[in-house]
């Protein structure tokens, strides 16, 4: 290999590629199993991907772990990842490192501080504590084996922003487990991207195709540029044609190229794989409260208190003036003619029923999550061995498991984390 070895000593018991939530809970528990411990990081910081979520406040987890939770559905995998390691032993976990948290809607658990930046600091405090080197800015590019250890080719990166720094320096770490919790696509500002896919094939894995998943959504018009900073609380069903597929209920949101938000995130898997059959449309009920008949009423009673006042000072106060107003146009109605109750069923119909059709996904760049991944056959869910090649373990994201929104996607991370880590760290036999 060419260039600069690094300074350092460079073998271990175990060797962790990924400083994300997956790696850094694997890295934990293998130092405390009483493994030397090597975590390499591409990124200038450990944990950065986890300073971003739940918008910075990070939704680590969540009251109700369940299998439908995850796709595509694994139950009998889940079951025994789960009682391996059971959702109140990761809480345990985290009550450990000192964490206190707080619990939201729809029972999702949030830091106490509501700072994503003190999970983080819990874990990296306990690495410390354990004298766990963590090697920033250091990509693994590639993974061999040589007489059962791992050979790990790695190459030191200088910060983006240091344009007087030396030329990349590689080096080879070797260990006798390997644990790959490198991570998805998503997100490729903050680290995301396909290496661990690509290791994981050279390493004679099977990887099933990766796609965007819990990700906003383009919509097909340009109405929905009008209506750019919308947030409303609405009910969505997603439909084809000719057929009924899903509900979500929760914040929406228009942006210039489309819709984004929790009501439209929990929707975006099932309404991609539609898409990807034909047309796809999703109904946004603004009213969901209200009744049609309800509805009709309230508006035509309105109206009729209105009798006179232009349709825009009949609608104002309803509902924001922008939905109104696209609704509006969708049911014909003059903006500056007189409010009138005969126009009370065709805007109940428009608010409660007010059609988008799906055009697609904003790609890894958006996405939170990425669905695909190393074959679940291959793995062991009681401590996420490969099934392939003894000593190396698969966690977090890089599996063929996604997660609805709601913390069930770093619940996976931080449970497959502790199980590969437990398993790697104990002493094997000579
Ligand atoms: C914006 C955003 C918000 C989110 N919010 C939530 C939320 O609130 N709740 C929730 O449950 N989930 C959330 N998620 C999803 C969640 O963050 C991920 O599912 C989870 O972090 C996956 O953990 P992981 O360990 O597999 O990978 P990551 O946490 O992504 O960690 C992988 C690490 O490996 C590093 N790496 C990759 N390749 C290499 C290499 N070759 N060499 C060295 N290092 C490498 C990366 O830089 C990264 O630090 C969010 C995701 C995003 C993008």
């Amino acid at each position: 290999m060419t260039g600069r070895p690094f300074n350092m000593e460079n073998k271990f018991d175990v060797i962790v590629i990924g400083a994300g939530a997956s790696g850094l809970a694997a890295a934990i528990e293998a130092a405390r199993a009483g493994a030397s411990v090597l975590v390499l990081e591409k990124n200038h910081v450990p944990g950065r991907k986890l300073l971003s979520t739940g918008s910075g406040k990070c939704n680590f987890s969540n009251l109700e772990i369940k299998p439908s939770a995850y796709h595509p559905p694994r139950p009998a995998f889940l079951k025994k990842v789960f009682s391996s390691l059971p959702p109140a032993e990761v809480l345990s976990f985290f009550k450990e490192l000192g964490l206190l948290w707080t619990e939201r809607e729809k029972g999702r658990l949030f830091p106490r501080s509501l700072k994503a930046q003190d999970i983080a600091n819990l874990l990296l405090n306990q690495l410390e504590l354990l004298k766990v080197r963590i090697q920033t800015l250091t990509e693994a590019r590639s993974v061999s084996m040589e007489n059962g250890s791992f050979l790990v080719e790695a190459e030191k990166t200088a910060p983006k922003w240091d344009k007087s720094a030396s030329p990349a320096q590689k080096a080879i770490f070797r260990a006798g487990r390997l644990i790959l919790a490198a991570g998805g696509a998503a997100y490729p500002q903050i680290g995301g991207g396909s290496g661990g896919y690509r290791i994981l094939r050279e390493l004679g894995h099977a990887v099933a195709e990766i796609s965007p998943a819990v990700v906003p959504l383009r919509i097909k018009g340009n109405f929905v540029k009008e209506m750019e900073g919308v947030r409303l609380d609405a009910v969505l069903t997603l439909r084809t044609e000719n057929s009924f597929l899903a509900k979500t209920a929760g914040e929406l949101l228009f942006t210039s190229y489309g819709i984004s938000g929790p009501a439209v995130l929990d929707l975006s898997r099932a309404a991609l794989s539609a898409l990807a059959e034909g047309p796809a449309f999703i109904e946004a009920d603004f009213f969901p409260d209200y009744k049609t008949p309800e509805l009709e009423r309230l508006l035509a009673e309105r109206a009729a208190s209105f009798s006179g006042r232009p349709f825009r000072h009949f609608t104002c106060g309803l509902l924001n003036g922008k939905v109104i107003r696209a609704a509006a146009a969708r049911a014909g109605i003059d903006w500056d003619a007189p409010a009138l109750p005969g126009c009370a069923p065709g805007l109940a119909a428009a608010l409660k029923s007010f059609t988008l059709e799906a055009a697609g996904s904003l790609g890894f760049e958006d996405a939170m999550v990425t669905a695909g991944g190393c074959a679940l056959s291959e793995v062991n869910p009681q401590d996420f061995a490969s099934r392939k090649i003894k000593g190396l373990y698969v966690t977090g994201e890089l599996l063929d498991l996604d997660g609805d929104s709601g913390g069930y996607n770093l619940h996976l991370a931080w449970t497959s984390g502790i199980l590969a880590g437990r398993s790697a760290g104990r002493k094997q036999p000579a």
